[in-house]
């Protein structure tokens, strides 16, 4: 193999490890030849741990490893991407991928339905998401008449805060039985753009 670990003055190469069946970006290690060595002799993908200053075969606790399926390098042979195959979550956070949407807060909800969609893989004590998704779309289904229900009553009353509280309520739910039915908001947004345009 011709990684150019002298590139660097640690010796760390970064490693892109991405699911081999899904093509998400799964996490971000380092690898020193040590490292690279392990992970092609045992074919589970093995770092060299800043943290732990010592070698990190993913999943060595937990039991996630990483199945190496292939190994590439880049033009200049300085970055290694791995694809390979996750035994369970690979984030210690239990998602399965270390990376999470960032707000870029001109987008918010985008960024609200990615956030859904993320916590809803995460256990259910870890997140209230993930809590109602357990429980099933005719639970959620029954949330946004409840909610909805609220913005009503709500909607009566003189309380403007209230008001707003259970609206921000009903959103939120909505976009979660959204996700539960498979849609995105774009696609209610869609149908109210081709009414318009009539
Ligand atoms: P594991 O390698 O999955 O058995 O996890 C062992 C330890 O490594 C955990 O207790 C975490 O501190 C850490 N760890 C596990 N997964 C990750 C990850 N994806 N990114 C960073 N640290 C992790
Ligand atoms: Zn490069
Ligand atoms: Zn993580
Ligand atoms: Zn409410």
């Amino acid at each position: 193999m011709n990684i150019d670990f002298a590139k660097y003055s640690d010796g760390l190469v970064p490693v892109i490890v991405q699911d081999n069946e899904t093509n998400k970006v799964l996490m971000l290690g380092f690898m020193n030849e040590e490292a690279l060595a392990k992970t092609n002799e045992i074919g589970k993908v093995t770092f060299y741990s800043r943290t732990k200053q010592r070698l990190w075969t993913k999943g060595e606790e937990s039991g996630n490893f990483l199945f190496v399926k292939s190994l590439l390098t880049d033009c200049d042979n300085d970055t290694i991407l791995i694809k390979a195959n996750p035994v369970g979550p690979v984030c210690h956070t239990g998602a399965d991928t270390c990376f999470n949407e960032v707000n870029r807060s001109d987008n918010f909800l985008p960024y609200l339905e990615k956030v859904i969609e993320q916590r809803k893989s995460l256990t259910p004590d870890k997140s209230y998401v993930a809590s109602l998704f357990k429980k099933g779309l005719n639970k959620i289904a029954q949330k946004v008449g409840e909610e909805a229900v609220e913005v009503v009553i709500e909607a009566k009353d003189n309380n403007e805060e209230l008001f707003l509280n259970e609206s921000a309520d009903l959103l939120f739910h909505y976009l979660i039985l959204l996700n539960a039915k498979g849609y995105k908001l774009h696609d209610v947004i869609q149908i109210l753009q081709k009414r318009h345009s009539k």
